[in-house]
């Protein structure tokens, strides 16, 4: 495995399927379960790790963030990784880049909440995929918005690079995994709360109802029982993640709710399926996770 610190030396790999997975570290089985999938899918695999500090709207979020480059380092050796580019600041941002716009898919839910997070992101997306030119670039659908507006920003932008989503992963319980989690304390046991309100309104649809209203209604009830409070509940498409009225194609069931000092996001998908929706809940661990090794 190599680790490299530019990205002259992490594209010197021409002619091969480069697969990209853009990370901010402290890496877990959501981050591992993309270096699979870009392994069984492409030749070369680069996994990244910059915690990007534009794309923070919050200071304490951004000085918190969990941090640990050896541990990183042996997991991608152990998960097989051609490539880990740990690039500077200076070397991502040579010189204070032109914002990307994130376009549509950027306005609502975090977007909305988190002012900047979008375009910091696009940004940075933008200036990986612009430098290292991979034919593949590997996002969780944890970020489910991300995802949206990943794929909208290199479609407008002529990017010749497919952007590929992976499954959810979930810690035994349900919750989904996040380095974030680690800085979560005593309030473990309530974060579980959010995967679990989600996996009501799961059954909810399952069992028939494909409303906004009847599903967010429910995930707002069952969080307020659970002690959490959202900062949204949304229904939205899964490509422009607009509102919509009820499930008429694939769409996100979408919430970010803060847990102590943490913030968490978590979405479920659902689609239509003849005159009833299936829903795509993620992956949970058979085991305890790494975050807690
Ligand atoms: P991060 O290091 O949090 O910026 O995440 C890097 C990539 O891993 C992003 O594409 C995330 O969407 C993805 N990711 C983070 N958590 C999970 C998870 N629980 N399941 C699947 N993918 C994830």
């Amino acid at each position: 495995m190599r680790v490299v610190h530019t990205f002259a030396e992490a594209r010197d790999t021409t002619g091969v399927d480069l697969a990209l997975v853009p990370t901010m570290g402290y890496l877990h089985e959501g981050h591992l379960s993309l270096i699979e999938k870009a392994k069984a899918e492409t030749s070369v695999v680069c996994v990244s790790i910059f915690v990007n500090p534009t794309q923070f709207d919050a200071a304490a979020d951004l000085s918190s963030y969990p941090r640990d480059l050896e541990r990183d380092l042996a997991l991608c050796e152990a998960a097989g990784v051609d490539t880990v580019l740990v690039p500077s600041a200076e070397e991502v941002y040579p010189e204070p880049l032109d914002p990307i716009d994130p376009g549509p898919a950027a306005e609502g839910m975090e977007g909305a909440h988190r002012p900047g997070h979008f375009e910091g992101v696009a940004t940075v997306v933008h200036r990986f995929l612009t430098a290292l030119d991979p034919h593949h670039a590997y996002f969780g659908r944890k970020d489910a918005q991300q995802v949206a507006v990943i794929r909208t920003m290199a479609a407008e932008h002529g990017l010749d690079v497919e952007i590929v989503p992976g499954s959810t992963v979930r810690e035994q319980d349900g919750l989904a995994l996040s380095s974030r989690n680690v800085r979560l304390g005593l309030d473990r046991a309530r974060a579980v709360g959010i995967s679990e309100s989600l996996f009501a309104a799961a059954d909810a649809a399952e069992a028939g109802e494909r409303s906004a209203a009847g599903l967010q209604a429910l995930v707002e009830l069952e969080l307020q029982v659970r002690g959490l409070q959202p900062e949204y509940v949304t229904l939205a498409d899964a490509v422009w993640m607009k509102p919509v009225g009820e499930v008429h194609r694939e769409a996100v069931l979408a919430t970010a709710v803060p847990v102590g000092d943490v913030r968490l996001i978590d979405n479920i998908v659902l689609a239509p399926a003849g005159p009833g929706v299936v829903v795509d809940r993620g992956v949970r661990l058979d085991r305890p996770s790494i975050l807690y090794r």
